[in-house]
């Protein structure tokens, strides 16, 4: 057995050479250098060691424990990686087929995911399908050697961006709306998929639309079994909600207590005894969502997922996130809405834009709620009188009983 004394020393050595890296490689860099300079740095960080740090070494990665990755996360805390086009590649689809993919899938995608090659979606939601993903109505249709999918996708992030996509699409409409569905990897760069951006309140264009016309997916290109798609689904979805709450805990938070005390105080504001309140009442918040952080992270370390409850962490998240866009129009004022500048109140002002999709994305707030009632704290499920009903007998997005083959 390894000396603990002697493991603490090598962790140690090991976050001071992750340091080192980063202040060389990462000094200075803007959080969003660009497509090409985005993948470049990701190409160093597989080649420097420090990309998929706990993933397994024989598809890329680099096989080590979750104290290297907490060493790492760490240091990574002080720099702006331009890691944002790749966070669902990285937090999702990769352990998804990491989880459940082939042999042939984990060596083929892995890797070029990893060095940041290959950038990945995920394709889920649908105009009539969001919180009730179950009620997905993009199918997919064997055709002779093929799938061939049919349908629209919407609000995927870095869709415009992205080489594949995780796609769960209904291959059954027989039987009850869980048990229809099959996931795919789909090639983003087929000429039957395009892809259309949709301008959000910050005024970029984070998330697109998608629409299938036709697409052509080989049989070796379905993740899990063919009309499993449902529990592959899930398997993506916990992975989402953790990496979300885990992984705002370790990232930098514009709006946070440190940043909205400093700019109190340079407005001398921080006397004012109703700022004071906020400002105790969102360090209180800040404190439990990073204690429950540690613990899941200390959890992980020792063999046990979080599950369902990863849902608490990114329900805690969008609550503090919503609460500081509250003290942060309260401080700032007017200028709590002044984008433009790259650092100070501007620097909050887009992270607050951005915060209530924060209450949305990987689920809404009231999902969570009822995951965690359902899952965590074992209370009776919500009634679903849709369950044992073939989908196509269903009324549900703009299906017709006759369009539901
Ligand atoms: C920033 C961001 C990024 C996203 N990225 C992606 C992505 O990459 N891929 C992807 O597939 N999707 C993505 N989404 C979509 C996201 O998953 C959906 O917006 C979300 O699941 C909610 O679905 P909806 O928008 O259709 O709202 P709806 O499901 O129509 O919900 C409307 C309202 O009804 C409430 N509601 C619905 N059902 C219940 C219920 N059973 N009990 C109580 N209240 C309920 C909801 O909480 C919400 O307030 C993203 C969204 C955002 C904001």
């Amino acid at each position: 057995m390894t000396d603990p004394d002697d493991h603490a020393a090598s962790l140690e050595e090991y976050g001071r050479r992750v340091r080192a890296w980063l202040e060389e490689h990462a000094s200075g860099l803007p959080a969003d250098p660009g497509l090409d300079a985005a993948r470049a740095f990701m190409a160093a960080l597989y080649d420097a060691g420090y990309s998929g740090i706990t993933w397994p070494a024989e598809y890329g990665g680099q096989g080590l424990g979750q104290p290297e990755e907490r060493a790492f996360q760490q240091a990574a805390r002080d720099f702006a990686l331009p890691l944002g086009v790749f966070g669902i590649g990285l937090g999702m689809c990769g352990p998804t087929l990491l989880s459940i993919g082939t042999e042939e899938q984990k060596r083929r995608y892995v890797r070029p995911l990893l060095r940041g090659e290959e950038i990945w979606c995920q394709m889920f939601s649908e105009p009539g399908a969001g919180s009730d993903v179950a009620s997905l109505q993009t199918r997919a249709v064997l055709d002779g050697d093929a799938w061939v999918v049919d349908g629209q996708k919407v609000w995927t992030s870095v869709a415009r961006q992205a080489d594949f996509g995780l796609l769960i699409a209904r291959t059954d409409p027989g039987v009850p709306k869980h048990q229809g569905i099959t996931m795919f990897v789909i090639d983003m760069h087929d000429p039957g998929v395009t892809v259309r951006p949709l301008r959000d309140m910050t005024g970029e264009a984070h998330f697109n639309e998608i629409f299938f016309d036709g697409v052509r997916v080989a049989p070796d290109q379905v993740v899990g079994e063919v009309n499993g798609g449902w529990s592959a689904a899930v398997t993506t979805l916990l992975h989402e909600r953790v990496s979300i709450g885990m992984g705002a805990a370790r990232t930098e938070r514009p709006a946070s207590f440190a940043a909205l005390s400093d700019a109190a105080r340079e407005r001398g504001l921080l006397e004012d005894p109703a700022v004071r309140e906020q400002l105790v009442d969102l360090y209180l918040q800040e404190r439990a969502f990073d204690l429950l952080n540690a613990r899941l992270s200390q959890e992980v370390r020792a063999g046990i997922q979080p599950g369902a409850r990863g849902s608490v962490s990114k329900l805690l998240l969008a609550d503090l996130t919503l609460r500081s866009a509250d003290v942060a129009s309260e401080i700032l004022g007017p200028e709590s809405v002044a984008h433009g500048a790259e650092e100070g109140s501007g620097k909050i002002a887009r992270a607050l834009s951005w915060g209530p999709g924060m209450a949305l994305g990987g689920g809404t707030n009231e999902i969570m709620r009822n995951i965690i009632g359902d899952r965590v704290l074992g209370l009776p499920r919500e009634p679903q009188v849709d369950r044992t009903v073939p989908f196509r007998d269903l009324k549900v997005g703009t299906q017709e009983k006759e369009a539901g083959r």
